[in-house]
């Protein structure tokens, strides 16, 4: 375990057997260790994770850890095992006798991070008798919200309650929280801010430029198929292609496998199982490629991606830079392509009105509105010949000069052509 006397680095080293910290991740760690509310923003794969979990190993007391899906929780957990760190998780998908265990370990500071989901810290025997019991002792050092941006209705990935999470403030009104998010956009940003009651919070942000990732946008038409295809086979480097429905997704899967090509399909109307096997297969490379939708990836931590195809269009910018982001993650080249034709913009436009109050039936305003707008900055994007580079980054509110000399648009400049007509009506209404 940690000595008093060693620096971070040496804390670093002996805790994860890391070298050395990752861009920004030393800053971090220090405005936590000095009991700050903060604010971090750094992209998928940045090493968000260490900038919780090392304070939370050298503070006295168990640290926290707010997290929205059962998958992220058992992975980080089985990883802090694996490096001798004290560390849980409480979900439901322990029997209850186990987290019943569970807390009277807690209780006797057996544990320096337990993970929960938010519905777990917000339930009222929770809120009201194990957190201050908790907070007695042995303490809690912090409060992290791990996937901040699911607060937001402007994210990609609203969890309504994350909304409710500021209400755990009163319990334990001088703990530090800490909100980690790899996707804000400055609208989302605010929202974090706000919606979490942070105070003074130190915020960091990284830049969420990904030099190793090359983009291009091509126009759908009757031989995507084989130029997936084509991709597929130049070199068995594992894929993933992003579909907008199961349907597409069990359509596309079969015809790779006709095809000769190890693919499986990953969507949520498979059973629980299925979709582990798959996932697993993928992860192991028993599969080369996956097809997907939206449902396959938060949590996916496969370093060797080569390359992220859209064969639907995105539902918003901050999507495609998430899921096209799974591409190459260990720093080594990887292509990210999205396919797009003008009845991707017919079925978005349906999908959007089809969000309806159930009971009521009236269409949801607020919500269409938000969908419309998104899907106009997608479109943006896929019209035009600007450096694809700089008009993401510009997203998240970072400027980026062109060009990146990675990008369709930057490598093989381009008039505007006759398939941006749909597109340009879109915008223009
Ligand atoms: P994020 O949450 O930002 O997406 P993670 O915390 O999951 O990223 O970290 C991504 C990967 O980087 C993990 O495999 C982690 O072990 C590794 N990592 C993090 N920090 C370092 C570091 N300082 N040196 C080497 N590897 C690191
Ligand atoms: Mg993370």
């Amino acid at each position: 375990s940690p000595q008093p006397a060693d620096t971070l680095a040496e804390s670093l080293k002996r805790a994860f057997g890391f070298e050395s910290f990752r861009p920004g991740q030393e800053a971090i760690v220090r405005d936590a260790l000095a009991g700050r509310d903060l604010l971090a923003i750094m992209p998928t794969g940045g090493g968000k994770s260490l900038c919780f979990q090392l304070p939370a190993i050298l503070k006295p007391g168990v640290t926290l850890v707010v997290s929205p899906l059962i998958a992220l929780m058992q992975d980080q957990v089985r990883q802090l095992i694996d490096n001798g760190i004290a560390a849980t998780f409480i979900n439901s998908s322990l029997a209850s006798g186990e987290a019943a265990a569970r807390f009277a370990g807690l209780l006797r500071g057996d544990f320096k991070l337990l993970y929960l989901a938010p519905e777990r810290l917000l339930q009222s025997e929770f809120l009201n008798v194990t957190l201050p019991r908790i907070a007695a002792s042995p303490g809690i050092s912090a409060i992290v919200i791990d996937e901040a941006h699911c607060v937001s209705e402007w994210g990609h990935d609203f969890r309504p309650e994350y909304r409710q999470l500021a209400q755990v403030r009163s319990r334990c009104p001088d703990t530090p929280w800490h909100a980690f998010t790899a996707t804000a956009t400055p609208r989302v940003r605010e929202d974090i801010l706000v919606q979490l009651a942070l105070r003074k919070p130190a915020t960091h942000l990284a830049s969420f430029n990904r030099p190793n990732l090359q983009y291009a946008v091509r126009e759908k038409q009757r031989h995507t198929y084989d130029e997936l295809l084509a991709l597929s086979r130049t070199s068995d480097a594992a894929g993933i292609v992003y579909c907008l429905s199961r349907k597409r997704v069990d359509e596309l899967s079969a015809k790779l496998q006709e095809d000769g090509v190890r693919a499986l399909p990953y969507h949520a109307g498979l059973e629980a199982d299925e979709r582990r096997r798959n996932q697993e297969a993928f992860i192991r490379d028993d599969a080369q490629v996956v097809v997907a939708t939206i449902a396959f990836g938060m949590g996916i931590n496969k370093p060797d991606v080569r390359w992220v195809v859209h064969y639907d269009l995105p539902r918003t910018l901050e999507s495609y830079y998430q899921e096209s982001g799974r591409a190459g993650r260990d720093g080594d080249p990887a292509q990210c392509i999205l396919f797009f034709g003008a009845g991707d913009i017919r079925t978005a436009e349906f999908l959007i009105e089809q969000k309806i109050d159930p009971v009521s039936g009236e269409p949801l305003e607020a919500e269409q509105r938000i969908a419309r707008h998104q899907l106009r900055q997608v479109l943006n994007y896929a019209e035009s010949t600007e450096c694809r580079r700089a008009i993401q980054l510009r997203y998240f509110g970072e400027s980026f000069d062109p060009p990146c000399n990675a990008c369709d648009n930057c490598l093989q400049p381009r008039e505007l052509k006759d398939w941006t007509v749909p597109a340009q009506q879109y915008l223009s209404c």
